[in-house]
C-alpha cells in the first residue's frame, strides 16, 4: 500500500490517532510518534489540524490538558463538531438553538456567538433548530423537548452519530448516537451531522487548512468516521491500529471505507516520508 499523491495537510483525528483517553481517570496518553510529527509539521510550516468527533469540551479546556500530557498542540489547531455547528448555524441565521448537550457544549456555541437555549427553558419552545451532543444525563423530558421541535418542523442537527470511540479501556459509549436514536424514533427525522463522517465535517477541515480535499491527508482509527470521510470527499485516507480497528479488520473494509493506507501508529508518517 502507498500513497496516491504527497498530502500538502493532515487532519487528525484525537481518539485513537494522537492520544487514548482514560475515561474513568479523566486522563489521557499520547499515543508514540504524535509528539514527533505535529513537532515535525509545525517545523516544516505544513498546515494540520486535530478534529476529534467529542464535543464535551471546547478546544479551550481541552488544549491546556492535551498539552499537560506532553501533546504539542495550540488551541487553534484543535477542533470538535462543536466548531463545525458553530460556524453553519451562523451561515444558516438560527436564532435560537435548542441544545441537548453539557454546559461545555453550550459553552463552546456560545463562543462562536450562537444564542442557545435548554429544554425547560422558556425560550426552548420557539428554538429553530435543535442540536445534541455529549449529554450523558440526558433525560426523557429532553428528550421530549427535543422531539416537539422537531415535529415542528426545527432542523435536527447532531455532533456525533457514532456509537462507541476508541478510549485506553475499550470501546467508550457515544450518547448522542444514543439521543439521536431515540428522537428519531418518535420524529421519524435523522439529524444531520457535524462531525465526521459528513462532509460538512470535510468542508470545514478543508477551508481551515485552506487546501483542497484530494490535497489533504485525514487519518484515523474508524473506518466509518475519518476513512468513510476521507473517500466520499476525495481525500487521502490513512488508517492506524493503535484505535478501534485491528489490520485484518482495515484490509476487510468495502471500497467506500478503505483506506489509501493503513500505517500502525501515525510514528510511520515520520518514517515513510509522508510529511510533506
Ligand atoms: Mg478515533
Amino acid at each position: 500500500m502507498t500513497l496516491p499523491r504527497r498530502p500538502k495537510g493532515f487532519m487528525f483525528d484525537l481518539d485513537g490517532t494522537l492520544i487514548l483517553s482514560n475515561r474513568k481517570l479523566g486522563s489521557y496518553q499520547v499515543i508514540p510518534g504524535a509528539v514527533e510529527v505535529l513537532t515535525e509539521l509545525e517545523r516544516r510550516g505544513v498546515p494540520y489540524l486535530a478534529l476529534t468527533n467529542g464535543s464535551a469540551y471546547p478546544a479551550a479546556k481541552q488544549g491546556p490538558r492535551l498539552r499537560e500530557v506532553g501533546l504539542p498542540i495550540v488551541d487553534g489547531h484543535l477542533f470538535t463538531p462543536n466548531s463545525v455547528a458553530g460556524k453553519l448555524f451562523k451561515e444558516r441565521g438560527y436564532q435560537n438553538v435548542l441544545v441537548l448537550g453539557t454546559p461545555g457544549v453550550v459553552e463552546a456555541l456560545t463562543g462562536h456567538g450562537i444564542r442557545c437555549s435548554l429544554p425547560g427553558d422558556e425560550d426552548a419552545k420557539s428554538a429553530d433548530a435543535v442540536y445534541s451532543a455529549w449529554f450523558p444525563e440526558c433525560s426523557m423530558a429532553d428528550i421530549h423537548a427535543a422531539a416537539g421541535r422537531v415535529l415542528d418542523g426545527a432542523p435536527f442537527y447532531t455532533a456525533s452519530d457514532v456509537p462507541f470511540f476508541a478510549t485506553s479501556e475499550g470501546p467508550a459509549f457515544g450518547y448522542s448516537c444514543a439521543i439521536n436514536g431515540a428522537i428519531h424514533r418518535v420524529t421519524g427525522k435523522e439529524p444531520q451531522v457535524t462531525g465526521k463522517p459528513s462532509q460538512l465535517a470535510m468542508d470545514f477541515v478543508a477551508a481551515k487548512l485552506g487546501l483542497l480535499p484530494s490535497e489533504i491527508a485525514v487519518i484515523g482509527d474508524d473506518p466509518k468516521v475519518e476513512i468513510e470521510m476521507a473517500v466520499a470527499g476525495g481525500a487521502i485516507g490513512i488508517g492506524v491500529t493503535s484505535g478501534t480497528t485491528s489490520a485484518e479488520q482495515w484490509a476487510a473494509q468495502p471500497a467506500e471505507r478503505r483506506p489509501d493506507l493503513v500505517i500502525e501508529s501515525i510514528a510511520e508518517l515520520l518514517e515513510g516520508g509522508w510529511l510533506g
